[in-house]
């Protein structure tokens, strides 16, 4: 008897060998075991290429309208894809429009088994990063300064522009706002202009900025998914030397958990707010089962050194979230290119499907509680307890055995660890009476 799920999931394929891995397990785990409708979108290169991307926009519109959207790894092509792929043109990365679109943050989770040490000893519970991915350092401008000089910072509100510019500003209101800076969010009526520097000889210089609109919904979307997770929301910044840049991000911070406090309370939650210098330190002591929320730039840095601190690339998933609460679930690796190739010499491959079957449970266990269907989550359970279940078994791919303990003697291809992952699923299934 299979599950019956009562709404659809976006499927998005992919590429190479994720493309080969998403096939297998669709077919040996996830479809004999589920009355499960999919909304099926082939983001393979090939078919955006024939369809000039418009199956990645359709994709995300699909994801918005179900809600639910779990996405195989693909390939952002880069000239060399261009000429393999034959491709009319280097097509945008599909997760950067599907983020577009969405207006999703990217939460980053690795997958924990108890025999999986971690090169962070303390770290038992998985650690969620997520980054803020617009603005500061990623859209500035920069440059590099040639000899002795001014650099000012100039803001002029869109109702004097043509009026107070028009004769050149040389000296207009220069540095009326003084060194505390502060146009008053929301309505500055005159231009402000600041003093960044007095250049006595060669240097560099740079413009950054963000928006209170992707600041609040970055926020948004963090309360949303630690509240959807039930764990610790952290978020850090260096507000005491930043205070009004990262200041502002604190207050709409705190303003985002205001708003869901009473949720926050029922789930026994609770939101930290630190300097980011705090927050590494105690990162590194703490067990996890934590949403650490980031900055652009902290994100950047420190997604990678907590999925690198967790061991394996193969056991990182990845969620985006929008902040109208769509999900989509997926790999944190890419397409593993050298193994697809390894695949098409007619190699057997040892690539590790775990990521790619928690974006699987990721989805259907959403799916499950979006629908009110119990069954539906606790097959996802199911499903992650007989692949964790493997591994704590010393059953594993190739990547993980210098990383448990004790180390396992051999190591499984690709195809016979899916297959031992489906029949551990049907003996999980048949315990617990589903
Ligand atoms: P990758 O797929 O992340 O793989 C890099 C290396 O990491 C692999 O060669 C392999 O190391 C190891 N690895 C990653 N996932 C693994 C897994 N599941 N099991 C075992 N080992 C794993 O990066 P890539 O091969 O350099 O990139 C291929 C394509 O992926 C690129 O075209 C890029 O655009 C795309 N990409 C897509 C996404 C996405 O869709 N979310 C994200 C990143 C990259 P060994 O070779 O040492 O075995
Ligand atoms: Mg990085």
């Amino acid at each position: 008897m299979k599950i019956k799920v009562r709404n659809p999931i976006a499927e998005l394929d992919g590429d190479e060998m994720t493309r080969i891995i998403w096939k297998l397990i669709k077919e040996r785990l996830i479809l004999p075991n589920l009355d499960l409708a999919l909304e099926y979108y082939d983001l393979g290169l090939a078919n955006r290429d024939r369809t000039d991307d418009a199956v990645t926009r359709e994709a995300a519109a699909a994801i918005n309208r179900l809600g639910v959207g779990v996405k195989c790894a693909t390939i952002t092509p880069d000239a060399d894809r261009v000429s393999e792929y034959h491709l009319k043109r280097a097509w945008p990365s599909p997760n950067g429009t599907i983020r577009g679109i969405l207006d999703g943050t990217v939460f980053r989770k690795p997958i924990v088994a108890r025999n999986l040490r971690p090169a962070v000893r303390s770290w038992t519970r998985p650690i969620i990063v997520g980054r803020h991915a617009y603005g500061d350092l990623y859209q500035a401008v920069d440059f590099v300064v040639p000899g002795p000089g001014t650099a000012e910072l100039v803001f002029t509100p869109r109702a004097a522009a043509g009026g107070a510019l028009a004769g050149g500003a040389a000296g207009e209101g220069a540095a009326a706002a003084g060194p505390a800076g502060g146009a008053a969010p929301g309505g500055a009526a005159e231009q402000v202009r600041l003093s960044l520097h007095e250049f006595s000889g060669p240097g560099v210089v740079m413009g950054m900025h963000n928006t209170d609109a992707s600041i609040s919904s970055f926020a948004a979307a963090c309360v949303d998914y630690a509240l959807s997770e039930r764990v610790e929301l952290w978020f850090a910044a260096k507000d005491t030397i930043s205070k009004r840049y990262h200041g502002r991000f604190r207050d709409l911070f705190a303003e985002a958990v205001e708003k869901r406090r009473p949720e926050f309370e029922a789930a026994g939650i609770a939101y930290r707010y630190m300097l980011i210098d705090d927050a590494v330190a105690r990162v590194l002591k703490h067990p996890g089962g934590i949403l650490w929320a980031c900055t652009n730039y902290d994100g950047d840095v420190f997604s990678d050194m907590v999925a690198s601190g967790f061991g394996s690339l193969g056991m990182m998933s990845s969620v985006l979230v929008s902040p109208k609460g769509r999900y989509e679930f997926e790999a944190a690796h890419g397409t593993v290119r050298r193994h697809y190739y390894e695949h098409l010499k007619g190699h057997s491959t040892s690539t590790n499907p775990i990521a790619s079957i928690f974006a699987w449970t990721g989805a259907i266990r959403k799916r499950g509680e979006l629908d009110g269907t119990r069954a539906v989550a606790d097959f996802a359970g199911a499903l992650e307890r007989a692949v964790l279940g493997l591994v704590e078994a010393g059953v594993v791919t190739k990547d993980l055995v210098d990383l448990i303990e004790p180390r396992p003697a051999t190591y499984e291809t690709t195809e016979l660890f899916i297959d031992a992952a489906a029949e551990r699923l049907g003996r999980e299934l048949e315990r617990t009476g589903a």
